[in-house]
């Protein structure tokens, strides 16, 4: 059986809201939604291309969920609550088992996280995800990247690498490891887990935050370009995963410091609010590392054992400068 588009969209997309603030959602020519008083609206919205951001061998489902998880990671990092999104869908044809796992994978996180599906998009064509995704801050609270100051301490949440090690496990590239710990990094590629508990948590105590998407290195130079600072990172210090102990240690920090995909945020922290940092790792059940200072020179040096360090190639991008 096929479905129509109509009837595609009412099968798999359309789901009772949970937020109040929903005053209509799918079904109308637009959704409306009632932001609380005193909050403020994020915004943020990321495409996954079949083929070019997940294998075109990928589980529908973790293709549904990862959509979802790389625009929630957005609203993480700036300590939003998600509250609704819109999905842009164009698959090649009404597959509707493709369909019926892309939604549950969707659905899941969505439910998890707490956000309502409120329209969007459905087309035929290569397949491609767009989603919008919206949440709420009490006025003035978001994270930003342009808070960092000389001093600050910078940390990273739960593992970095082990997407870059699930990639590579994936492509035929990466070592062979033990099954359980091969199935760990996949798992990471496949199903990241967007740190919103964490973002949630780093209002008031972080001065800058981002997530990590597109390598360590990079994401981190945001921050610092942003904030007009530098900062020192020591490499020693970068929390490895049993994954990727696993692995050749150079091949390992490469990933950590350079792969993209893994969603963990780096924030940093005030030194004199340092010490609660600990204490909110035990809350949330979150290894929060600390790996190195914001300091006034410009740019980021690593050190390794005290001595300079020549960190591997930088991170991902689509559009990379020719020179
Ligand atoms: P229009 O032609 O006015 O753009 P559509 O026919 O594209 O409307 O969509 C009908 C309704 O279904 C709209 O409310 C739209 O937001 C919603 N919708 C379409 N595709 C999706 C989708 N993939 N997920 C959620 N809602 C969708
Ligand atoms: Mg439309």
């Amino acid at each position: 059986m096929s479905l129509g588009e109509f009837d595609l969209i009412r099968h798999y997309f359309t789901r009772p809201s949970r937020d109040a603030g929903v005053v209509l959602g799918v079904g109308d020519d637009a959704a409306i939604l009632a932001v609380p008083p005193g909050e403020q609206l994020l915004v943020s919205t990321d495409t996954l291309v079949g083929g070019r951001h997940f294998p075109d061998s990928t589980d529908p489902e973790a293709i549904g969920w990862k959509a979802l998880a790389v625009n929630l990671s957005d609203l993480a990092a700036m300590g939003a609550t998600p509250r609704w999104c819109v999905l842009a869908l164009t698959v090649p044809t009404a597959d509707m088992d493709f369909l019926a796992s892309f939604a549950q994978g969707f659905h899941t996180l969505a439910q998890q996280a707490g956000i309502d599906l409120v329209g969007g998009d459905t087309a035929r064509g290569p397949l491609s995800i767009t989603i919008t995704v919206m949440g709420t801050v009490p006025a003035g609270q978001a994270l930003r990247r342009d808070g960092a100051r000389a001093g600050d301490g910078i940390y990273v949440s739960g593992m970095t690498g082990d997407a870059g090690l699930g990639l590579a496990l994936v492509d035929g590239t990466g070592p062979v490891l033990p099954n359980d710990l091969a199935l760990q990094a996949w798992q990471r590629l496949d199903r990241p887990e967007p740190r919103l508990a964490l973002g949630l948590a780093l209002r008031g105590l972080a001065s800058s935050a981002i997530d990590i998407s597109d390598g360590l290195l990079q994401d981190l130079g945001h921050i610092l370009e942003r904030s007009d600072a530098g900062a020192t990172l020591d490499v020693e210090t970068l929390p490895f995963s049993p994954a990727l102990r696993a692995c050749n240690p150079g091949q390992a920090l490469a990933w950590a410091l350079a792969a993209g995909d893994d969603y963990e945020l780096c924030f940093t922290v005030p030194p004199e609010r340092e010490a609660e940092v600990p204490a909110l790792a035990a809350q949330l059940g979150l290894a929060l590392t600390r790996i190195g200072c914001v300091d006034t020179m410009p740019g980021l040096r690593c050190i390794r054992q005290g001595e300079p360090f020549a960190p591997p190639a930088a991170g991902f991008q689509h559009f990379r400068p020719t020179s």
